[in-house]
Parts: C-alpha cells; structure tokens; sequence
C-alpha cells in the first residue's frame, strides 16, 4: 500500500492578491486538522531554491484572515527557471520531508508546478491567487473580487469630480493580458467606455463618439482602460485624445497598486477558505496536479497544464452590454 502524504509545503507565488492569507490559513488548519505537518515557503519558490522553509502551526496562522497581501510573501523566482534552481528546491523539500505542495499563485506559477511536478514526481496542488481573474476553469480566482471593488470606489469618487468640472476622465486599471477587472468597474461605475485587451480599440470610433458627445453637450465622460490595452495605457490614449480633440478637459488617473492591497472582501475570504479547504483534500484523495476552481458556485478541478495553455474569454455578450449601457 502507498505511505499516506503527511508533510505538505504551502507558498504565495507571482502577483500579490487579496485573500492570499485566507487561502494559506485555510491550507494551514485543515492540514493540521487531518493529521498533516504544514510548511510555509517564503517568497515563492524563492524559499524553495534558498532553504527559506518553516514549520507552520494552527496559531501561525491566527488573525489573518482580514489582511491583505501575505504573510508568507510573494517573489518572482529566477533560479526555478532553470534545472538547477529547481533541483536545489527539490533537495530543500526532501530535507524537510515535504512531499506535496499547494501553489496558491496565477498561470505562471502553475507552470513552474508543472514543470517541477514533471521531473520530481512531486505532487502540487494549485489555488488560482490573482486579481485579474485570467485563467480559464474557474469563474473566480482570489483576489479579483477585492481588486475590482477598490477600482469601483476609486472611480466612483472620479466620477465626482469629472461631474463637477466637466471633464473626460480616463482610469486606467490593472490587467496586462486580461480585461476583466476593467469591463466589471466600468460597467458598475457606468463608465462610458471600456478598452480591454481582447478587443481590439478602434481608436478612430472612439473620437468620433466624443466628437458627438461633444455637440450634444455631454462632457463629463469616463473611459476605463486596461494597462494591457492593444492600443496602450491612460496616457498614450491621453496624448492622441488632446491632440485630436482639443476643446475636451481631459484628466489620467492610474490606479496601479491599491488595486493589489487592503482587506480582502467577504467574497474573496470566502473562496479562499473553501479552495484552501479543497486542496488539502485533493492531497488526501490523490487527486494530484489540478487547480482548484469555482464554476457555478461549486468546487472545480483542472488538470494545471489546462491553466496553463488557455486563458478565460469574454463573451461578445459583455460586450454588447458595455455598448447599450453606456452612451
Ligand atoms: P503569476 O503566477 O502571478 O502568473 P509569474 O508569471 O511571474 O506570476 O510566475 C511566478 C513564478 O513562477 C516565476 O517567477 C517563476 O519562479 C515560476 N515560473 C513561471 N513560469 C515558469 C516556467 N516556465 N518554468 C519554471 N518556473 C516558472
């Protein structure tokens, strides 16, 4: 009979999200509950390569379930890109007796867990940590909830004083490759566009609709874009808007890494606590190199190399939506 898993390793990889802390605690307490060692690595697979590795009891854990970023923190590890980063991490495992891991980190991380998994034959567990919500086989990942209701409050107060001047704001928001937490605060803040990076900006429509607005008196204008947009960021589209428009009162604000910070909301808390609860079990059951997923309000399963090569797409839907609501 194969020897039950009893020492697991938990790590925070790659972009920062709320609710990491809830997903590690989660890890944490239902290891321990079913009998486990648990070993917190710090900084990612960081702390694997360099040796940075502690035992983690039921206490480590306690009050923070609330906090933002984590406590076991985040890098981006050059060393695991290479063999012999990741074999330095494999001999740093065996040392403390670790042999299985949960990943809580986005489509990056989950690469290097395969990677690793592959040529070590160590098991890993994945939980979808990251704000931008791009990794297909879950409706949700941590930290996308929390991210999209501080760029909500921020526009909000934008709008306030777009109102009271007059003025064309455009917001810029986090998501390189992935449009979601632009189309979710723009479409809740009523934003009159929306520019993400899977559809492609037609900058030429975009002036011509403010050129309308424009005769129609409607000044007060907010756009939403994406940082990853296919046309550029908030100030590429502010210069060309200026230039072309130069009657319009035309305001940037990015709002970069608040979105990455602050208490974890009720939402984001919740999900991690369940996937955190799911992936212990994933260990105990052998269900070995998935992630963990929420579809439908249910529990989730997919094989990681899944994450990996497809990414979650918006629906011409969303899109049609964005176009009716916004004029
Ligand atoms: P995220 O998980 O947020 O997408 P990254 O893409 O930066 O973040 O990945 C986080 C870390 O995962 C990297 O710094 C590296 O240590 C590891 N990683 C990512 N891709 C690979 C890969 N192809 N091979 C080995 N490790 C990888």
């Amino acid at each position: 009979m194969k020897k039950k898993i009893t020492k697991i390793g938990v790590l925070t990889s790659g972009g920062d999200s709320p609710g990491m802390n809830a997903a590690i605690r989660a890890v944490v307490r239902t290891g321990i509950y079913y009998g486990m060692e648990v070993y917190g690595i710090m900084r990612g697979y960081s702390g694997m390569v360099d040796n940075e590795i502690i035992k983690l009891e039921s206490k480590s854990v306690a009050n923070i379930i609330q906090r933002g970023g984590t406590i076991l923190k985040t890098s981006r590890c050059q060393d695991f890109f290479t063999p012999e980063g990741r074999k330095k991490a494999y001999q740093n495992l065996k040392k403390h007796g670790i042999e299985a891991l949960i990943i809580i980190g986005g489509d990056g991380s989950f690469k290097g867990a395969q990677i690793f998994s592959n040529e070590f034959n160590i098991p890993c567990v994945g939980l979808p940590g990251t704000i931008d919500k791009d990794i297909a086989g879950t409706d949700f990942t941590i930290g996308f909830d929390t991210a999209v209701n501080t760029a909500v409050e921020a526009i909000d107060k934008i709008r306030d004083t777009a109102d009271a001047h007059d003025r064309l704001f455009i917001v810029e928001v986090m998501g390189r490759d992935a449009g979601y937490i632009a189309l979710h605060s723009g479409i809740s803040t009523g934003a009159e566009h929306i520019l993400i990076p899977e559809k492609k900006t037609k900058v030429a429509d975009l002036i011509e609709s403010f050129k309308e607005k424009e005769k129609r008196k409607k000044l007060v204008n907010i756009i939403v874009i994406a940082e990853g947009d296919d046309f550029g960021g908030a100030d590429e589209l502010a210069k060309l808007l200026s230039k072309e428009l130069p009657k319009i009162d035309l305001r940037v604000c990015i709002l970069g890494h608040i979105q990455r910070g602050g208490a974890p909301s009720c939402f984001d808390r919740v999900i991690a606590s369940r996937m955190g609860y799911h992936a212990v079990e994933c260990i105990l059951e052998e269900k070995f190199n998935v992630f963990i997923g929420v579809v439908n309000n249910k529990i989730s399963y997919t094989p990681i190399n899944e994450a990996v090569k497809k990414k979650q797409r918006i629906s011409e839907e969303w899109m049609k939506i964005v176009k009716i609501l916004a004029t």
